[in-house]
């Protein structure tokens, strides 16, 4: 149906509050109609990882392929925009896409994170019916997103083709109640996510990395081992993963949610946009039809190329791994001395895996994390939430289920 014009900031719903749940990352649910359903929906209450996958993509992941790691997949690309977008967080494929959506009147509105105009840092769910809203919603926000709150405002105003922009507890949550939501289309466009806390957290983080926090506009974890910083006077600053002030952060800095998530690339997603494999530009992975078509939308305006991938991410993530074991579910790099890290920061640059192989890494690492922080911090969980694909990723590095951590799948 025709989109109603409204202004965009009648184009943010007041939200309900969020209930308390144990394990949340406030996807939205709780705070919509569809409340009820978290416990049918929700990624840590009720993952359902095999069972959707089998519903999204017609199978589950072949776990003898690096669909093992990535989910299920049909295409992948090395990408960027040729004309990268102002405020991006890379180039900016993911709100062109969303644009083109709503351009080309495939979908009614798009379901993003815009930031809070009192804190960029902040997700402000948004319900874009303009191309031009999404501007808003460029860049990453760090903290918790109850996009999926809005699915009510969308059903109020009678939209029945929707495009959600979403992480992957949000996917997950989405993809479960899917079939409920009466929809005539649903586009979902997902990106990676990794290493979330709530945005107050995110605060004291970069008050630790400057001594002008207020001022960064940017930050992000480039697959080249540093954190790139940008401020609002232009300049730029590059971190090595190893200097950060990690030693510094509460045990609980990044909750347990973000620590026991297990599916880094949003394989549920129609079309994943990232980063980690694409050796300084975004990484496409194109799962369903509608992934496919999302990519045409914006075809002749990415530079496309395949994807590479060099360096052995084997040793690294052993070494990961036994520290991670060593300091039981804290945070891993405690261990290194101060004078060491420059020369491993360089030595990960230089010799380093990329590409495909940096994104296996970051999977792999992702997966030992989550078995052993669910081991060491809430063992009674860990039958429920962790799937087999994640125990197949952690096997080479010596993490096997023990008696009673593990369960088939109910679907
Ligand atoms: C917390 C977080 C961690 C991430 N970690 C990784 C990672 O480890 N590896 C990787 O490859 N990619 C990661 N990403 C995705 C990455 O930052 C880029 O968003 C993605 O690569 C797309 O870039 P782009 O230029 O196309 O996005 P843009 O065009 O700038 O669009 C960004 C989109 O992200 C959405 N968004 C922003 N903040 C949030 C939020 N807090 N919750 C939900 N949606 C949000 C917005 O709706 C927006 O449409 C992460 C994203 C988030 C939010
Ligand atoms: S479904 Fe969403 S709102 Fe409900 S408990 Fe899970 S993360 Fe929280
Ligand atoms: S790390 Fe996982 S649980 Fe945390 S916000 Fe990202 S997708 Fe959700």
């Amino acid at each position: 149906m025709a989109a109603t014009v409204l202004p965009i900031l009648e184009a943010v719903p007041a939200l309900a509050p969020a209930p308390h749940r144990d394990l949340c990352t406030d996807c939205g649910i709780s705070r919509s109609s569809h409340a009820a359903s978290c416990g049918k929906a929700c990624q840590f209450i009720h993952p359902r990882h095999d069972a959707l996958e089998r519903q999204v993509h017609g199978r589950t992941r072949d776990l003898a392929t690096d669909e093992r790691f990535f989910g299920p997949v049909r295409a992948m690309h090395r990408a960027r925009l040729r004309a990268p977008r102002p405020g991006a967080q890379w180039t900016g494929i993911t709100t062109r896409i969303a644009e083109r959506l709503l351009e080309t009147g495939m979908v009614d509105a798009v379901l993003a994170t815009a930031s809070d105009p009192a804190d960029r840092w902040a997700p402000r769910p948004m319900l874009c019916t303009r191309p031009e809203e999404l501007a808003e919603c460029r860049g990453m926000k760090m903290g918790y997103s109850p996009v999926l709150a809005l699915l009510d405002e969308a059903a109020a105003r009678g939209f029945t083709r929707l495009a959600v922009v979403g992480v992957a507890c949000q996917v997950h949550a989405l993809r479960a109640l899917e079939a409920r939501l009466g929809l005539e289309a649903l586009y979902v466009l997902g990106t990676p996510c990794s290493d979330n806390t709530t945005t107050a957290r995110f605060h004291e983080f970069l008050g630790l990395l400057t001594d002008r926090p207020e001022r960064v506009t940017y930050l992000e974890f480039l697959a080249d081992f540093r954190v790139e910083l940008r401020f609002e006077d232009g300049s730029h600053r590059h971190i090595p993963f190893m200097q950060l002030p990690i030693s510094k952060l509460p045990r609980d800095f990044f909750p347990l949610t973000c620590r026991a998530c297990f599916d880094y690339t949003n394989s549920l997603s129609d079309l994943t946009v990232g980063y980690m494999a694409g050796e300084g530009d975004q990484w496409l992975l194109v799962r369903t039809a509608r992934g496919a078509a999302m990519l045409e939308l914006v075809r002749e305006e990415l530079a496309l190329s395949p994807l590479g991938s060099s360096g052995d991410r084997r040793a690294p993530v052993g070494t990961f791994v036994r520290m991670l074991e060593r300091s039981a579910g804290g945070l891993p790099v405690r261990g290194a001395p101060q004078w060491a890290r420059p020369l491993i920061g360089w030595l990960q640059r230089r010799f380093g895996p990329k590409g495909l192989e940096f994104a296996r890494t970051r999977v792999e690492m992702k997966m030992a994390e989550g078995i052993l922080n669910l081991r060491a911090e809430r063992p009674q969980r860990m039958r429920r939430m962790i799937p087999d694909f994640a125990w197949a990723i952690a096997a080479p590095y010596g993490l096997a289920p023990r008696p009673g951590e593990r369960v088939e799948e109910a679907s």
